[in-house]
């Protein structure tokens, strides 16, 4: 798709810069880590990193997905690194999070999909951090025996969040690899082992779905007992990946966010430079003070 529509005045991206987002950079390469603010190009970085916050990723660079919005590479993993649940803990404590988000690529090559690893980073962000909020967002264990979804919430994160990303019609060219229900059978599989643990999943538009079927999507979350949504538009990363549709409004936005409160989510954003993990702490602070 080579004609794409021009980037309106609302998608305005200020080039990172400042002390914070320096010394967020350090303490992340002094502890060998990767951030999904930077593989992703996110257009939040200069902002996000300025008061502390960032996405870690973890289990490596390497996915063994293909997602067409993803800016990930494809290929064969690393192995896993024992000693990274430490490093991200570390990092974590040095950074001072009040709220984290880690994440990390899919890992179809592992057996349990990396979710001991994703609990071993929980707990040892847990430790070292006794008052951080402690945020995930998985990949859907497609693969894996469904009870491997067990030891990730046993570990306990505040958070869990799993992306739906787009409209079931979009799957098969949006995310190939992944299959809508099953997407959304985990999340709310995660709310029935825990009621305790918030769920989250979000949704990129601008991608050739229409409002209908966002609205539909809502309310399939809803039903599997999704407490937090988050919409942004959709940013092509290179000519190479699914091209953008269309600019939605911020309008489009504000009707979205005002639907998803009517349909009972806890939390809502829905914006034009909406990410998932946008704010992710300072939304969960007020919620715990409400
Ligand atoms: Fe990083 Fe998320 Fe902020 Fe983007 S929105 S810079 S991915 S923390
Ligand atoms: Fe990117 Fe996640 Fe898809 Fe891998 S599974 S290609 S990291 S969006």
């Amino acid at each position: 798709d080579n004609a794409q529509p021009k980037k309106p005045s609302w998608i305005r991206v200020k080039a990172p810069g400042g002390k914070g987002y320096a010394d967020t950079h350090k303490i992340m390469r002094e502890n060998g880590l990767v951030t999904v603010c930077e593989e992703a190009g996110c257009p939040n970085v200069g902002e996000c990193w300025n008061q502390g916050h960032a996405t870690m990723m973890i289990m490596g660079e390497i996915c063994t997905r293909g997602c067409t919005f993803c800016n990930i590479a494809t290929g064969r993993p690393q192995t896993l690194d024992a000693f990274e649940p430490g490093r991200v803990a570390h990092a974590v404590e040095k950074l001072g999070l009040n709220h984290v988000v880690i994440t990390s690529v899919d890992r179809d090559d592992l057996e349990d999909g990396g979710a001991e690893h994703f609990a071993q980073t929980i707990r040892a962000v847990r430790h070292r951090s006794p008052s951080t909020t402690i945020e995930i967002l998985t990949p859907d264990f497609l693969k894996c025996d469904p009870a491997v979804l067990e030891v990730v919430v046993e570990a306990r994160p505040d958070v869990f969040n799993h992306n739906l990303e787009t409209v079931p019609g979009l799957y098969t060219e949006v995310r190939p690899g992944a299959r809508y229900f099953h997407s959304l059978r985990l999340l709310q599989r995660v709310k029935e082992l825990d009621p305790s643990i918030f769920t989250k999943s979000g949704l990129m538009v601008g991608l050739g779905e229409k409002a209908v079927e966002v609205k539909q999507v809502m309310d399939d979350m809803r039903a599997a007992d999704v407490d937090f949504l988050t919409i942004g538009q959709y940013l092509q990363p290179t000519p190479k990946h699914h091209g953008v549709d269309r600019f939605v409004t911020p309008e489009e936005f504000a009707a979205y966010e005002k639907a998803a409160f009517g349909k009972g989510f806890l939390m809502v954003s829905a914006t034009p430079l909406t990410r998932s993990s946008y704010h992710a702490g300072d939304d969960f602070a007020q919620l715990r003070a409400a």
